[in-house]
């Protein structure tokens, strides 16, 4: 299957590119014993992420959705010692398993987790000094509310990240409809004449399956 071409695809990568990481692993582990869903982003997409904070010389970060902590804990290991991440997560349980996932990788310093609606929590995240970049990518619906609140509190030159916007190309075929594809749909409305950022969509295709970021960088 297309699926199995790109595992294989991804491995055969990664296995040239991505250093084995302890405490990634841990958090995989540790996250499937839990329960919780296979919707982390894939190795080569947590090292992307991280060397694009890297790139920007990021100090702080935020994401809004942690799961488990994985996308955390490559942010984590991107940023310099002074460095924070701060992540947003609705529900208990995860922000648990992420906090024990963090702490077995050796990053719980740098890492803030806090739980609530994100919609409500990001109202209150302190943004003196402003965050380097934000990755978007917890109830899709909300997109366009997160993006908004992103943008007040990530600095010029600063990058947004938008996760699983290509949904199996789903977003683009008018004859669907969901919650999570008309979350996507009104961020893409919404940045059409938004003078404040530039975004491209670049998708996505591995053993997560065919989706993509939305890559932007605001003004
Ligand atoms: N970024 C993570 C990674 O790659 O390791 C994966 C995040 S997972 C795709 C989405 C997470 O967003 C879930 O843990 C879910 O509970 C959380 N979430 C859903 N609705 C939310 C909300 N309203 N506020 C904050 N988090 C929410």
């Amino acid at each position: 299957t297309d699926k199995a071409i790109w595992t294989r695809s991804d491995k055969y990568h990664n296995s040239f590119l991505i250093k084995p990481d302890d405490g990634l692993d841990k958090a995989v582990a540790n996250s499937a014993a839990h329960g919780l869903d296979d919707i982390a982003v894939s190795p080569a997409q947590g090292k992307f992420l991280a060397l694009i904070a890297k790139s920007i010389n990021a100090r702080r970060i935020l994401e809004v959705g942690t799961l488990g902590g994985y996308s955390a804990i490559w942010f984590a290991r991107a940023l310099p010692d002074d460095g924070e991440v701060v992540t947003l997560e609705l529900l208990e349980d995860h922000a648990k398993i992420a906090r024990e996932n963090l702490e077995a990788a050796g990053v719980s310093s740098k890492v803030k987790v806090i739980v609530g609606h994100a919609t409500e929590t990001l109202k209150d995240v302190p943004s003196d000094p402003k965050f380097d970049l934000a990755f978007i990518d917890a109830d899709k619906e909300n997109n366009l509310a997160y993006y908004n609140e992103a943008k007040r509190v990530v600095r010029s030159g600063g990058v947004i990240i938008v996760d699983n916007v290509g949904r199996r190309g789903r977003v683009a075929d008018p004859s669907q409809t969901d919650e999570s594809l008309e979350g996507v749909r009104a961020l893409l409305a919404a940045l059409k004449d938004d003078p404040e950022v530039e975004g491209t969509t670049i998708a996505t295709v591995g053993e997560k399956g065919f989706d993509g970021f939305l890559y932007s960088v605001c003004k």
